[in-house]
């Protein structure tokens, strides 16, 4: 059988049929028209392969991230998830890796309540450009807002997706339980949406962390004029990256790898009994890691002993 035309594309692995009362005009025409009230928080993330996910990852996987790291994004501020749009670049119209690619994005749109409405499709180098739009909080989180004194807590696990780069090379089969969960944290990042928009009010600063915990904390801090002191023992580092790797090693991943997809956020001292119950409502471990310093830089605590962190992370234009 013959691949099928982009018209054929779109029609079999992105239209479908749609209840949802905000969506005027969705797949089909020049434009898609929406019903929106209020602020609206907008995002767009490209993926280029090779670049931010190994060409061989599954498709399932590719259609998954495309989305997650935008609803990410919008975690980040707190904003709800609502309407997508899709740019697709690929080098041919393979059936089974975009029925797997529309599987991995509706399943985790389905989750959030978000809604394909447009898109557009072409033959090229395999890209995933997905822009996600929703309701913006009034009083969004913001990078800027923190304050020294303020404590600094990150979502769920630290480092295990840059740990998973590590082994993604191995055949799956050789991969152990701990081997296959981390490359499933790679694979299938969960983005903190219900955690997100239950900060808001509360958090006084917040980051996704996409490339790093170091590099992320380090703009959350850039932006609210302060630095950070991190507890490198309080870093939250998951069973299986512990079992997998020494501490130093996860401590490493955790503090320079990307790929998270965590948030990172400040709260006053005060709220922090407050913020664990959110938390809990939300259904999401958070850890508390550190605390914001009126002094710049960011600094790791081990012990007695205070170790100057460079704030590195990934940076597509840095020179290696
Ligand atoms: P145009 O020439 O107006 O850009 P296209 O032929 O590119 O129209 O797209 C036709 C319709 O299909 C449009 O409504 C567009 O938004 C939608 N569309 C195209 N590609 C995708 C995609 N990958 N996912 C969702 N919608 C898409
Ligand atoms: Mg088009």
């Amino acid at each position: 059988m013959p691949n099928p035309s982009e018209f054929e594309v779109i029609e079999r692995f992105f239209t479908r049929a749609s209840t949802d009362a905000s969506v005027i005009v969705g797949i089909g025409d020049d434009a898609a028209i929406v019903a929106a009230e209020g602020r609206l928080a907008l995002a767009v993330d490209m993926l280029v392969a090779g670049t931010h996910f190994p060409r061989e990852l599954p498709a399932r996987a590719v259609g998954h991230r495309a989305l997650a790291v935008n609803l990410s994004d919008l975690a980040a501020v707190g904003a709800v998830p609502h309407w997508a749009t899709l740019a697709l670049s690929v080098p041919s119209a393979e059936e089974a890796w975009l029925s797997e690619f529309a599987a991995g994005f509706f399943t985790l749109a389905d989750q959030h309540g978000v809604v394909l409405i447009g898109g557009d499709t072409t033959r090229g180098p395999l890209t995933v450009t997905v822009q996600l739009a929703g309701a913006a909080p009034e009083l969004p989180l913001l990078r800027a807002g923190g304050r020294p004194g303020d404590r600094v807590f990150v979502s769920g696990t630290l480092g295990d997706a840059a740990a998973a780069l590590e082994l993604l090379e191995r055949p799956a089969s050789e991969r152990g339980a701990e081997e296959a969960f981390l490359v499933q944290r790679f694979c299938y990042p969960e983005p903190r949406v219900a955690l997100g928009r239950a900060l808001v009010g509360t958090a006084c600063a917040a980051i996704d962390v996409s490339d790093g915990l170091l590099a992320d904390l380090g703009r959350l801090c850039a932006a609210s004029g302060c630095g950070a002191e991190v507890d490198l023992a309080a870093l939250p580092l998951s069973d299986a990256l512990k079992a997998r790797f020494a501490r130093e090693r996860g401590e490493q991943f955790a503090l320079g790898g990307g790929d998270d997809y965590e948030l990172c956020f400040a709260g006053a001292p005060g709220d922090v009994a407050k913020i664990q119950a959110l938390a809990a409502n939300a259904l999401t471990r958070v850890t508390e890691i550190g605390v914001l310093t009126a002094e710049p830089g960011l600094y790791g605590r081990r012990g007695d002993r205070t170790v100057a962190l460079a704030a590195t992370g990934f940076d597509h234009f840095a020179s290696s």
